[in-house]
């Protein structure tokens, strides 16, 4: 017989017991005997901490119930033993001891390893998640680079980085800073959200430009507002927002910033707003890095490293583009060329790096003077070009005589002493009337060049059209 049994009487006396039941409690024959009370009993298990004293009491009004129950006690050496109590008819009531310690192990084993399994599951859920969120971001940023990859010029970057941000991160506001070249100021290149983009904002107004890191305000920390911002939104409570420098080629170009406002929200399969924005900086970065680069590069092929100009190759490809342009909308453009005066002895009486000097200063009033889609180029050594879109003779000849007064009336310091004036002999020519292609057009504009070279110089000459 596996199992101790007790039969108790109606007044809880023991009337008899298996021997049996000192195995399973653990007990000493002396401890229990035909005769013995139930209440010594277990009042005894109270006193080994088998059962607790409310668990006695308990147990005694349920024997006097006459109604069956069932309670564990735990033995000091750690077995588990279930009392199973059956009230029998007439009274008294029959109890069965029975060693539940590998069963009740069992089930704690089970219960354990079942909430091991759940947390298993679990960790993989969230593993799982993680794993969607990293796809989702990457794809959405890989979608990004593509754009950006394909973008042509820094105004059809700022046009993909507005819709990009306005799409990814609705209810967001943020502008893209970009230095000016002067850095001294951050110019707004573009915006969403909001119709409030700076025209300019000085890097001192930024923590992130002046820590040189991404930076985080957030109304929950102890942290500052930036000044640009602050400048730009009246706001007494702000909101949490990023920014993040843009860097190129290791230059810090400009600036991303980011205001995440309550409404805003975002695809639930990317990373949470903060970390989102600052991969779109990193990524933003690059592309205007790219960009750069191949501006760069563009700007060493079509243009003149000494004066800034566009070089022969860029003036002959206008050129092109201008007759096939007037050709189709038939109208006409002017061609001026000049030539510096006496140059080979200017650079004999006063230096090869003085020359220079005022070919740069040339370029630079090139500049000055035409500014409003006009092509000045430099032709060769001391020769220069400008292609006039838009104009006919007469007003070319009018634009040339203005560049040769204010090449006249430059002054340049040179060794702590002014050089002498450098004057320009110009020939212009206007298509169609004097030329249908480049060679015929350039050949005019020289000839009436050298005219007015043989003419005594620092004058303009105007090519006659052809019969
Ligand atoms: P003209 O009035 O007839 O044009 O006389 P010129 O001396 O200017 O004519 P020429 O063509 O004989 O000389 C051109 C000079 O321009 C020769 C060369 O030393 C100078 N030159 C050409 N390219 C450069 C340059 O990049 N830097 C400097 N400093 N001088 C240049
Ligand atoms: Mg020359
Ligand atoms: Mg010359």
């Amino acid at each position: 017989m596996e199992q101790g049994i007790i039969v108790w009487s109606d007044s809880g006396v023991c009337l008899m017991h298996n021997d049996r039941v000192y195995d399973v409690l653990e007990l000493r024959p002396s401890d229990l005997t035909v005769g013995t009370k139930r209440e010594d009993f277990l009042g005894a298990a109270v006193n080994r901490g088998e059962i607790t004293k409310s668990q006695m009491h308990d147990a005694q009004q349920r024997f006097s119930a006459q109604r069956p129950f069932h309670f564990d006690r735990q033995l000091p050496s750690g077995r588990v033993v279930t009392t199973n109590i059956r009230p029998v008819r007439g009274g008294g009531s029959v109890v069965t001891l029975t060693d539940v310690t590998i069963a009740r192990r069992n089930e704690a084993e089970l219960t354990k390893a079942k909430a091991a399994a759940e947390e298993a599951h679990l960790t993989a859920q969230v593993a799982l998640v993680e794993q969607q969120v990293q796809q989702g971001t990457a794809r959405i940023l890989a979608e990004l680079d593509e754009w950006l990859q394909t973008c042509k010029s820094l105004d059809e970057l700022f046009l993909i980085v507005r819709t990009f941000m306005e799409k990814t991160l609705p209810g967001s506001e943020g502008e893209l800073y970009i230095y000016s070249n002067s850095r001294d100021v951050l110019d707004g290149a573009c915006g969403w959200g909001h119709e409030k983009l700076h025209d300019h904002i000085v890097p001192d107004s930024c923590w992130s430009l002046r820590r040189g890191r991404a930076y985080t305000y957030s109304t929950e920390t102890v942290s500052f507002h930036c000044e640009h911002v602050n400048a730009q939104h009246h706001d007494p409570a702000p909101d949490d927002f990023i920014c993040v420098p843009i860097i190129a080629h290791g230059d810090t170009v400009g600036l991303l910033h980011v205001r995440l406002k309550d409404k805003c929200y975002l695809d639930t399969n990317v990373l949470d707003a903060h970390a989102f924005t600052l991969k779109c900086g990193e990524h933003v970065s690059l592309a205007v890095a790219n960009v750069k680069l191949r501006d760069e590069l563009r700007d060493q092929s079509t243009r003149d490293p000494l004066t800034g100009l566009y070089n022969r190759r860029y003036f002959l490809e206008t050129m092109r583009a201008q007759i096939a342009l007037c050709e189709r909308k038939n109208s006409q453009f002017s061609l001026i060329a000049f030539d510096a005066d006496k140059f080979k002895s200017f650079n004999d009486n006063h230096g090869h790096d003085a020359g220079d000097m005022v070919l740069r200063a040339i370029g630079t009033k090139l500049t000055e003077i035409f500014d409003k889609g006009e092509i000045p180029c430099r032709y060769g050594g001391e020769e220069f070009a400008v292609i006039v879109p838009d104009t006919d003779k007469a007003a070319a000849t009018v634009a040339a005589e203005r560049l040769r007064t204010a090449i006249e009336s430059v002054t340049i310091r040179y060794g702590g002493k002014a050089l002498p004036p450098v004057t320009v002999s110009s020939g212009v020519a206007t298509f169609p009337g004097c030329g249908m292609v480049p060679q015929d057009l350039i050949r005019q504009a020289d000839d009436a060049l050298y005219q007015a070279k043989a003419d005594g110089r620092n004058c303009v000459r105007v090519a006659p059209d052809l019969e």
